[in-house]
């Protein structure tokens, strides 16, 4: 298929480099021309706009970092939306509700939703979870993709957005998984108990979870660097969470105390650290 990827980062490029490699024919655009350079060489075509790189595209993909990204790379100035046919177009990003409605309404194009689960490694191994909403024809379209790039696709429905509700749903359980763990863990330290021996009690009993064991290592040896999940984007996540909850006027205590973590760890450690580290900011709260 003739395949268009808009948005090379940490996500993008890992992505886009299995769409090449699983034999489909690839145009590339980022805002930052130099990202593209490997996948040049393995035999993507560059383009110099959005716009330029949809043209003829069967599907344009986009994976960017958040709501201004995609609005700007859609609706911009040579835009997605200035392309000569409306394309296809299955955005990858965790976005708003609000902005997924947008995209749905938007006319000149055929929106599907689709963010995934999966840290920069894992779209490296094309073992995303990927969650998809959208018309029935688009995400047919997209299976073929779906299947090179990940290992599960998960359909929620026909509106894109509620794809979008469950990317968020999913990165406040992980962010709250995190706290709790990370509460724990920090309990169990300042009373003398190993860390790890609590970690290996509480995954291997009532609490065997894929985030344990993805974020395990790490909030162990609180070690948070580099950021698979920059701690930025985390806090992006969670006031995209926010904002849907007070849209819908659903009360969460505990969505606002993970947010304040964040902002405080990424105040204290900056802002390349990854979203874990409000594991270690748990524990410098308790003067560890
Ligand atoms: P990233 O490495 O920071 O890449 C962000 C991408 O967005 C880059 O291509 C960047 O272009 C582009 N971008 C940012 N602002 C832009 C703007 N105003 N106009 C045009 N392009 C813009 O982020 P990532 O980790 O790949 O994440 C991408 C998306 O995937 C985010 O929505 C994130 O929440 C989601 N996600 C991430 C992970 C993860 O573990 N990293 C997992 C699941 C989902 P430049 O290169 O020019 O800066």
């Amino acid at each position: 298929m003739r395949i268009a990827f808009l948005g090379l980062g940490q996500m993008g490029a890992a992505i886009a480099r299995n769409i090449l490699n699983a034999g489909h024919e690839l145009t590339v655009w980022n805002r930052s021309p130099d990202k593209a350079a490997t996948l040049v060489a393995a035999g993507a075509q560059q383009r110099g706009t959005p716009a330029e790189a949809a043209e003829g595209a069967e599907i344009v993909f986009t994976m960017l970092a958040d709501d201004r990204a995609v609005e700007a790379v859609t609706f911009g100035e040579n835009g997605l939306l200035t392309a000569k046919d409306g394309p296809v177009h299955v955005g990858l990003s965790t976005i708003s509700l609000d902005l997924a409605r947008k995209l749905t309404e938007a006319q000149g194009q055929h929106y599907a939703s689709a963010p995934v689960f999966g840290r920069p490694n894992v779209a490296a191994a094309a073992k995303l979870n990927i969650v998809a909403a959208g018309p029935e024809a688009v995400l047919a379209k997209a299976q073929p993709i779906f299947a090179a790039i990940g290992q599960r696709v998960l359909p929620v429905g026909d509106a894109p957005l509620l794809a979008n509700l469950v990317k968020l749903c999913g990165n406040f359980m992980i962010m709250a998984s995190l706290e709790a763990m990370g509460e724990a863990l920090a309990l169990a330290e300042k009373n003398g108990l190993d860390k790890a021996k609590l970690f290996e009690v509480l995954t291997g009993t009532l609490f065997g979870s894929a985030v344990f064991t993805n974020y395990g290592p790490a909030m162990l040896e609180r070690s948070f660097r580099p950021a698979g999940f920059p701690a930025p984007l985390g806090l992006k996540d969670m006031n995209l969470v926010n904002a849907a909850a007070t849209d819908s006027r659903v009360p969460m205590p505990l969505l606002g105390t993970v947010r304040e973590h964040l902002l405080q760890t990424i105040g204290q450690q900056g802002e390349d650290v990854d979203w874990s580290a409000i594991v270690g900011t748990i524990a410098a709260n308790a003067g560890l």
